[in-house]
């Protein structure tokens, strides 16, 4: 089976020791070889997320941390505020809804970033919300919400403040004691460069208050029952055990190389990439994009759905196109997980040949000088001098 390089923005590129690590032999979850692993990545969790609070662990995808996140802290009446524009901040009002709690949407347009003029009207509007949920990276469009100006406005409010950091959280800083986060959410695929199925959370003093008063229905997402579990060195039922395995290895490397250098990293992929970008004639969606992903808007005249095809078909790079309303408009490529320069040449290389394929103005030999201008601009950096 032909398996492409997978540049998208989650699931990401995992890095072949972390991947050895997920396949040796499996320890059993009720011992003290694996209680040893769990305690360390349960530590060092807490670093990325830049807490002195419990971090727990969903054996789910991502959304499973959202539902966790609002099952633990609301109620069914509860009135509270989402900022919306995007696939993901609808899937905060959807989940909520399920639970029957009243979710009032602060839409915006697709690819913008929330305007904090907007957040005060609504709390304006509706004094009596609960909370505030947003994505720190709405990876839909690749936009960035400006979490600490939010975290500012919820400081002095009766409410929480809930923050989806799936592809911000590990991709770069969002210190949740320091600006005041109430719920942190982060997931495997993304920022944490390890295979789908584990997701990770966080509450502050202020939300463990508010689990105390909530009523939503809750079993398998109970954060009070885990967290007793883990503090005796387990998890409530069985341990994800290989992916708890592979997150210890990952988030010591996280933790080792330094998270700083770990944030440059990805802030400098993101940099160098778009400057290749930029090279060939493309032009980037959101206003204020996370150096956790690039979206590139597909070239007039050039089919979106048959670009992003083309490139998976043809060059053997995955990276995804737009959801829903932005179908076919977009391509997304991702800067998380264990990429190396190669990668990023073949992705260059990849997205320049389908446009010419497609029969976008541009040249062979611009696609070239893009691509040695990125391996250029990375050696320079990888020696000091860049
Ligand atoms: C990927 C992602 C999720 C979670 O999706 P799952 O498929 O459940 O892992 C949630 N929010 C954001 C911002 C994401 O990027």
């Amino acid at each position: 089976m032909k398996r492409p390089r997978l540049m998208a923005p989650g699931p990401v590129l995992v890095g072949q020791s972390v991947m050895k690590r997920i396949s040796e032999s499996i320890i059993h979850h009720r011992t003290p070889a694996f209680t040893e692993r769990l305690n360390s990545a349960l530590k060092n969790l807490k670093k990325i997320f830049q807490t002195e609070q419990a971090c727990m662990i969903h054996a789910s995808t991502g959304t499973g941390a959202m539902e966790s996140a609002i099952v633990n802290t609301l109620s069914p009446g509860d009135e509270i505020l989402v900022v919306c524009c995007g696939r993901f901040g609808e899937r905060w009002a959807e989940i909520a809804e399920a639970y029957g709690i009243k979710a009032h949407r602060i839409e915006q347009e697709w690819g913008t970033s929330l305007k904090i003029s907007n957040l005060e009207k609504a709390l304006k509007d509706h004094p009596n919300v609960k909370a505030l949920l947003s994505q720190a990276c709405e990876t839909s469009t690749g936009a960035i919400h400006p979490i600490k100006e939010m975290a500012e406005k919820m400081n002095d409010h009766s409410g929480i403040f809930m923050v989806d950091g799936i592809t911000a959280l590990g991709a770069y800083h969002i210190p949740m004691d320091r600006w005041g986060i109430d719920v942190l959410i982060g997931g495997s695929q993304k920022a944490f460069a390890l295979p789908t199925g584990l997701s990770f959370i966080s509450l502050s003093e202020k939300a463990w208050k508010f689990y105390e008063e909530a009523k939503c229905p809750r079993f398998y997402f109970d954060l009070k029952s885990e967290k007793l579990a883990n503090d005796k060195g387990q998890t409530r039922f069985s341990s994800a055990g290989s992916l708890i395995e592979g997150l210890e290895l990952s988030l010591y490397y996280l933790t080792e190389m330094g998270l700083d250098n770990h944030f440059h990293t990805i802030a400098d992929r993101a940099f160098y990439f778009r400057k290749a970008m930029k090279e060939m004639g493309l032009e980037f969606f959101p206003e204020n994009p996370s150096p956790s992903l690039t979206v590139v808007k597909v070239p007039e005249g050039i089919d979106g759905v048959k670009f992003r095809a083309h490139i998976e078909d043809k060059y053997n790079v995955t990276v995804m196109g737009g959801q829903e309303k932005l179908k076919g408009q977009i391509i997304r490529i991702g800067h998380m997980g264990a990429q190396n320069l190669n990668d990023y040449l073949l992705t260059i290389s990849a997205i320049g040949n389908s446009l010419i394929d497609l029969g976008f103005a541009l040249s062979k030999e611009q696609v070239d000088r893009a691509e040695l201008n990125y391996k250029c601009n990375w050696q320079e950096r990888e020696s000091g001098h860049g």
